[in-house]
């Protein structure tokens, strides 16, 4: 077993001895069997909410109103959940009822994917209901019980199939793929911000492109914002040699390169995708920065707007698009710029103001903003006397 499981076991011991069931369940226990490394270790229990907080001394009621209580012990936080069944699905995505139940096979059934609902004793014995060893072994994602009726009760299932389908590198089976197909259309009905994350995890995962294939495939793509105008740019990306990216920017700026995106139609992409201010602001410094390594027009200029940590994510996604670049150059060019930041220009608003230059008024945001160009492209050097000549002649004073 990982040291997490180890570190874990007396927490489930605790559970058992006090005459309640206690499993391993989830991602990590399908991560581990593959050899790959956990990061949160979910444990399922027979025991109600208040049952597993009367046996632990410290708990924190991290999602009890669906039967999560976090587990507190040597230092480490395992999140405990009811066995429950769910049930009236409405909405496509929330159920209207959640019960708390005693049996584990009950709790398992409810699970999206044969690989996702494997339980683990304590001991290491796996309990698998529903052969999915075997489709770890297959490499194979595939529906609990009828896919139809499994993507009708939640949609977001569709989007979390293309996820592990990338994370894994494995194959959607054929009848729940095409279950998919014929109800991509719920899409459309989940919360934006839950694909989202779907969507971007399935980006990050080692197989993205194959992630991109099965969404083009099932029409995924027509059913989430925007790409459905990108079919041609997405198989171009599906195209590509192999990539990988490290965070959500990277996505977003492949992205926004492939589809040959202005900067307002970046925000106006990401806003559809419900996407965070920080990611459309870093998404609009990724894309001009790798369309400028992409058309040779790279510039002092350039390396400033971008700024050190959006020039390391444009060097990824230009590698991911196979941009004939050198990232040592690049980083070189940009530890060489004069001043990296408009804080460091040796002159401000007030200083040209206290000198006589230039009086308050539009006056003053443009000689600045032509100071700052002219240290940034080295022809004038960021010393606050020689600044203050060239904005005199800049002024003709
Ligand atoms: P990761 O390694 O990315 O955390 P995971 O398998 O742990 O993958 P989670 O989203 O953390 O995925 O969910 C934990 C478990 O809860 C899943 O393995 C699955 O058994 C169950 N689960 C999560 N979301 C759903 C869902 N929408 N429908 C059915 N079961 C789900
Ligand atoms: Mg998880």
């Amino acid at each position: 077993l990982p040291a997490e499981f180890e570190n874990a076991r007396p927490v489930l011991q605790t559970i058992e001895d006090a005459g309640y069931e206690a499993y391993f369940v989830g991602g990590s226990v399908r991560d581990t069997i593959m050899g790959l490394k956990i990061h949160d270790v979910d444990i399922a229990s027979s025991a109600y909410p208040a049952e597993l907080k009367a046996l632990f001394k410290r708990t924190v009621d991290t999602g009890i109103e669906h039967g999560t209580v976090m587990v507190l012990d040597h230092g480490n936080g395992y999140e405990v959940t009811t066995f429950r069944t769910e049930s009236g699905y409405q909405d496509y995505r929330r159920p209207d009822k959640v019960e708390f139940i005693r049996s584990l096979p009950e709790d398992l059934k409810r699970r999206d994917f044969t690989i996702n609902a494997l339980a683990m004793k304590e001991n290491g014995e796996v309990i698998d209901l529903f052969d999915g060893l075997t489709d770890l072994k297959n490499h194979l994602i595939r529906a609990v019980g009828n896919p139809d009726t499994r993507f009708n009760e939640d949609a977001l299932r569709m989007m979390r199939a293309v996820r592990f389908a990338s994370k894994l590198n494995f194959a959607i089976d054929p009848n729940t793929m095409d279950a998919i197909s014929r109800h991509s259309q719920l899409l459309a009905k989940i919360a934006v911000e839950r694909i989202n994350t779907e969507f971007v995890k399935m980006m990050l995962g080692s197989q993205p492109q194959r992630g991109l294939q099965d969404m083009l495939n099932t029409n995924m793509v027509a059913y989430v914002p925007v790409f459905n105008d990108y079919r041609s740019a997405i198989e171009t990306m599906i195209a590509l040699p192999n990539f990988k990216l490290a965070n959500e920017n990277q996505v977003w700026g492949l992205l926004s390169v492939m589809f040959g995106l202005q900067r307002n139609q970046i925000a106006a992409m990401l806003k559809q995708w419900k996407a965070a201010n920080q990611t459309i602001s870093a998404t609009q410094k990724i894309t001009p920065a790798v369309n400028a390594f992409r058309d040779h027009k790279l510039s002092s200029v350039v390396l400033f707007d971008t700024g050190a940590e959006r020039l390391k994510d444009s060097l990824a996604v230009a590698n991911a698009i196979g941009i004939n670049i050198d990232d040592q150059e690049v980083l070189h060019a940009y530890s060489q710029l004069p001043i990296k930041d408009d804080h460091e220009l040796a002159i401000n608003g007030g200083v040209l103001i206290k000198s006589g230059v230039v009086n308050p008024g539009p006056d003053l945001g443009r000689v600045l903003k032509e100071l700052k160009l002219a240290v940034i492209n080295g022809t004038v050097q960021n010393d606050q006397s020689q600044l203050l000549a060239t904005a005199k002649r800049l002024l003709n004073r």
